[in-house]
């Protein structure tokens, strides 16, 4: 196989593009890419603080790798979930990254900041683990990102993590979901902008570009990734690709072209500050707020100094016998 760029010696295969490519021109074309996604969706400008989400995995790892070398201002932001020692070989790797880098790193840790761990909000929470995982790494993310005054949160969600979440939302007409399923979200009513410029690219690709830039990365997957709802939308999605390259960016990059401007007319839910911490919700109280207060076993604190009458009774409301944990978790 020759490389499409210069015909020399190729080690990468884009199936769905039908092209190949040399060690030295395939990181060129996976930043190319990026460069492109950044500039049609308007996603960073050059004078941007950008907090880049760092898990220690390829994804995170090789998109911070992109923004440095196109000279973007990024700061990493690790969050410690308490999950044993993946977490561990986790801060390690991202903090020999941004060491090997010269890159600044925030590091915040689950337990010490909120008083819990992952692995403790899954025994004890109503929610599923990675639900309660992924709404913290959310509410971390834009905290973190409006007290440090950056103006954009950047992901590294890939082609396959956007495929699948499409996926399962469009298998059950999760129609407000569907609409927010951008590549770029507008800052609003106290939520950074955030933006995935690696949606255009695979799991197989950036796992690539990391290998040939160098990058070490945490490979394992996280133990508590059976549950993981996403994971079997994954693998469906990845069986349709096997019998017919291409259909993955078909169905999500189609998606961008044709569906989202239908969905976008989908009505958006009013947001204002949570009442316990200040972060924008739905509802009287934040998912965070509430699954801490019911994994803590106790009531969500710090009601606004707005509405005491109604805080008071919304309060009442909100707070769960402590057997019922015990049932949650067992
Ligand atoms: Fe969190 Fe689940 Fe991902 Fe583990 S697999 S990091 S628990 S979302
Ligand atoms: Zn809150």
């Amino acid at each position: 196989m020759k490389c499409r760029r210069c015909s020399g010696s190729a080690v990468v295969e884009v199936r769905r593009h039908n092209a190949a490519f040399c060690k030295d021109c395939f990181p060129a074309v996976f930043t190319e890419q990026v460069r492109r996604a950044i500039r049609r969706f308007d996603m960073l400008e050059p004078e941007d603080r950008v907090l880049i989400a760092v898990s220690g995995g390829k994804d995170s790892l090789a998109l911070w790798d992109v923004l440095l070398g196109l000279g973007y201002d990024t700061t990493g932001l690790y969050l410690g979930l308490g999950i044993g020692e993946y977490s561990d070989r986790s801060h390690d790797t991202t903090a020999a990254f941004a060491g090997s880098r010269g890159a600044d790193l925030v590091v915040v840790d689950l337990a010490e900041e909120y008083g819990f761990d992952i692995p403790t909000a899954g025994r004890k929470g109503s929610r599923s683990t990675c639900a309660v995982c992924g709404l913290s790494k959310r509410y971390v993310f834009n905290k973190a990102a409006v007290d440090g005054g950056y103006d954009v949160v950047a992901t590294g969600h890939n082609l396959d993590d956007e495929a699948a979440t499409l996926l399962g939302n469009t298998l059950r007409w999760k129609t407000e979901y569907i609409a927010r399923q951008s590549p770029v979200l507008p800052a609003t009513d106290g939520m950074v902008k955030k933006v995935k410029p690696l949606h255009r690219l695979s799991e197989l690709e950036t796992a690539a570009y990391a290998f040939l830039r160098g990058i070490d990365y945490v490979v394992d997957e996280c133990p508590l990734v059976a549950g993981n709802t996403q994971l079997r939308y994954k693998e469906a999605m990845n069986s349709i690709e096997a019998a017919s390259p291409g259909t993955k960016a078909q169905f999500f990059l189609g998606y961008l072209d044709r569906g989202m401007p239908l969905f976008e007319r989908t009505s958006r839910p009013t947001v204002r500050p949570c009442d316990a911490c200040r972060q924008p919700t739905t509802g009287r109280y934040c998912a965070f707020c509430r699954a801490q207060a019911q994994v803590l076993g106790r009531r969500i604190e710090e009601p606004g100094p707005d509405d005491g009458l109604e805080t008071a009774r919304a309060m009442s409301e909100e707070v769960m016998p402590a057997e019922m944990y015990g049932a949650a978790g067992a």
